[in-house]
């Protein structure tokens, strides 16, 4: 198999499971790819990406060309590609619009606070970017800040983008905020909830620090 073979299929399998696990919903959502030739495999728009083939995906340049393929991209291909200049090392991007992360940002409840120690170790700090007319040139425009930093970003209102050296590093970052927005929530019609100390933070920072080396 080529490099664009294996990695459609593996589009199509993040698919179904980002429409299995209700990530997304109808026609929500979109996946990409870079490949070796800078190039992106991305997801096109106006279908369910729990039902895509291989044959529905498209090949883009850098400029967001269609090089390859038939269909129209996602009008937020901007962002992916925004994405993939500002991050040389990554090569997966996955954006979703799953429930509990949106619910927590329409109120108005930061992920960015350290609350769950695994989610220090693992991701860090996830920040929410400003509300942005979706599909339209102000989402890239709301992230690009961000995106240097971290992995994982929250659209405020909107869903998540979450970064990976491939593209089942990309799911399972999305599959532990959406985790992580649960258990917050679930704590939060319990009692309030209170942050890590600093001291508790620092312990966990150093110690994913140490993972990196
Ligand atoms: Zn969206």
């Amino acid at each position: 198999m080529t490099q664009t073979e294996t990695l459609k299929s593996e589009i199509v399998k993040i698919g179904k499971k980002l429409y299995a696990n209700k990530f997304i919903a109808a026609y929500d959502g979109n996946i990409s790819v870079r490949l070796d030739n800078n190039n992106v495999l991305t997801t096109p728009s106006g279908v369910c990406k729990g039902a895509i083939t291989e044959q529905d995906i498209l090949e883009i340049n850098q400029q967001g060309e269609i090089v390859n393929g038939k269909g129209k991209p996602s009008s937020e291909l901007r962002m992916h590609l925004l994405c993939y200049r500002l991050r040389p090392g990554i090569n997966a991007l996955i954006h979703a619009h799953p429930a509990l992360c949106t619910a927590l940002t329409i109120a108005g409840v930061s992920l960015a606070e350290p609350v769950i120690p695994e989610m220090v170790l693992t991701i860090g700090d996830v920040p929410t970017a400003a509300y942005a007319t979706p599909t339209t040139s102000e989402v890239p425009e709301s992230i690009k800040n961000l995106i240097p930093g971290h992995d994982a970003v929250l659209l405020e209102r909107h869903g998540t983008i979450t970064l990976g050296k491939n593209l089942d590093e990309a799911y399972y970052k999305l599959e532990k905020l959406e985790h992580s927005a649960k258990t917050i929530l679930s704590a939060r019609q319990l009692a309030v909830v209170k942050p890590l100390t600093t001291e508790q933070v620092k312990k966990l920072v150093d110690l994913r620090n140490s993972y990196k080396q």
